[in-house]
């Protein structure tokens, strides 16, 4: 699990930085997952508040298919509307390619809805 964090300006968001919180992992007979505790997410706040800086995106992998599981849904680190959720496939083996991420962005209602890649590209320029 890594985190994108930056300064917004108006529309725009400017990712600073890619931050990858204390975490471990557990399996269940629904798979696998990694869990931030919640100290480490209190931590992760007050660094981003005392810093001037947002959380705008989270992004983890699969040891197969990329989509956003009940899981997922549940126990977002990115709780803020509009942030972007990105799910890696295969365990992130391959080069990164936004074409192969499944993408999700949270809404006013907490939902998560997936975006397509065409959207997701609109949204998003590299520039370094
Ligand atoms: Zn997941």
């Amino acid at each position: 699990m890594a985190l994108w964090v930056g300064v917004q300006q108006d529309r725009h968001f400017a990712v600073t930085e890619t931050v990858i919180p204390a975490q471990h992992h557990i399996r269940t007979s629904d798979g696998v997952c990694v869990i931030v505790p919640a100290e480490e997410l209190h931590r992760l706040n007050v660094w981003l508040y005392k810093n001037g800086l947002k959380l705008m995106a989270q992004i983890h992998s699969h040891p197969g298919r990329a989509y956003h599981s009940t899981t997922d849904d549940a126990y977002a680190v990115a709780t803020t509307v509009g942030c972007l959720s990105l799910v890696v496939p295969n365990f992130a083996r391959e080069p990164f390619d936004f074409a192969r991420v499944a993408a999700y962005r949270l809404d006013g209602k907490a939902n998560w809805n997936a975006l397509s890649s065409a959207a997701l590209l609109r949204m998003i320029t590299i520039t370094s």
